[in-house]
């Protein structure tokens, strides 16, 4: 098992694919970015399945999918199967803006992922145009719609909830997730880069208690994916709503996770800077004992917390390079 300085059990990696994406997100990627990774650096499939091999022998039962876009990815489908054939992964996921999911679902879930995150702010054509600054709605309904043919389950909704923005969508996305069994999570927008410091952040505290008033919702003690979500569900089951608050309520104390970048860096915490870099290991033809060495090593830089509330300014890099 892989355990951090605080005890943590780190057992669950977010694997970046790719830092380039077909949206520009405001809270994300700036418009005009121009600073992606090359090509020559990112890793290929054969280095990014002995980098998660050696995270599941070392006890990692869960591995995300996510980018920039992972689905620009040539052949992500290839590597998922690969991935998911690996003894001891028992959690293969994706998160994706859906824009290219119609193409893939299909092969994806062949592949054996199971869970699917989809990013939707709002289901106003205008809102989304304006906030992802591409015309993407209905792109995303019919990738949704695949998705949802395809048998992914569960299929959340990632919503960044920003004040002012999409506040007032909210409603009409628990009615849309409710017509189609998805679940609904709310996310603060976090001060990452730029784009994320100038977000209209929105505390969702008062949200919650809203949405409870008004669907009866009841907390949930299951744990729907070992993220930092907390879950409350209606009575009846129909409807369940995710709440990520990372800046009013951090998570940092069950963190279980580290983040693998397209270029083999392997970053400790979304919100400080500690990381280590794989990549000159892996080329330079390390065993797979050193790699498993340099893990746990890598481990032990994890802090202890993010400094989103007390340094909102600290973190320069974009949400997209780590992968959210
Ligand atoms: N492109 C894919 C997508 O959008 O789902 C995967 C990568 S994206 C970086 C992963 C998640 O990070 C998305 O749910 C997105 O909404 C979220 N995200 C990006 N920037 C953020 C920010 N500043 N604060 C909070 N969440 C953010
Ligand atoms: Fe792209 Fe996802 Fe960032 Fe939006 S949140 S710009 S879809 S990486």
């Amino acid at each position: 098992m892989l355990m951090d300085r605080f005890g943590r059990t780190i057992e669950y990696i977010r694997l970046s694919v790719t830092d380039r994406c077909d949206l520009r997100c405001s809270y994300c990627m700036p418009k005009g970015f121009k600073g992606f990774e090359e090509p020559e650096n990112w890793l290929t499939f054969d280095e990014i399945a002995r980098v998660i091999g050696a995270f599941t022998r070392l006890g990692t039962r869960r591995v995300r999918l996510t980018g920039g876009e992972p689905l620009l990815r040539r052949n992500l489908p290839q590597l998922a199967a690969r991935l998911s054939a690996l003894p001891g992964l028992d959690d293969l996921s994706l998160s994706t803006n859906a824009t290219q999911l119609h193409k893939h679902a299909e092969a994806l879930h062949d592949a054996g992922v199971r869970r699917l995150n989809i990013s939707l702010d709002s289901l106003r054509r205008d809102c989304v145009s304006e906030l992802t600054g591409s015309d993407s709605l209905p792109r995303v309904m019919e990738g949704l719609m695949a998705a949802k043919a395809a048998g992914f389950a569960p299929i959340k909704i990632n919503m960044v909830a920003m004040k002012g923005v999409n506040d007032g969508d909210i409603e009409a996305m628990v009615a849309f997730c409710i017509e189609h069994g998805f679940v609904l999570r709310l996310i603060e927008a976090m001060p990452v880069g730029d784009t994320g410091r100038a977000a209209h952040f929105l505390d969702l505290q008062p949200v919650l208690a809203r949405l409870q008033q008004q669907f009866g919702l009841l907390p949930q003690a299951a744990d729907l994916g070992g993220g930092p979500a907390r879950y409350w569900s209606t009575p009846d089951g129909r409807f369940t709503l995710g709440l990520i608050t990372p800046i009013s309520q951090h998570f940092c104390a069950t963190c279980n996770r580290v983040r693998l970048s397209v270029d083999g860096t392997l970053y400790m915490c979304l919100g400080q800077e500690e990381r280590f870099e794989l990549r000159p290991l892996l080329r330079a033809g390390c065993s797979d004992a050193e790699l498993e060495a340099a893990i746990r090593e890598a481990i032990e830089l994890k802090p202890e917390r993010h400094e989103f509330r007390e340094r909102p300014g600290k973190i320069v890099r974009i949400m997209s390079m780590t992968g959210g």
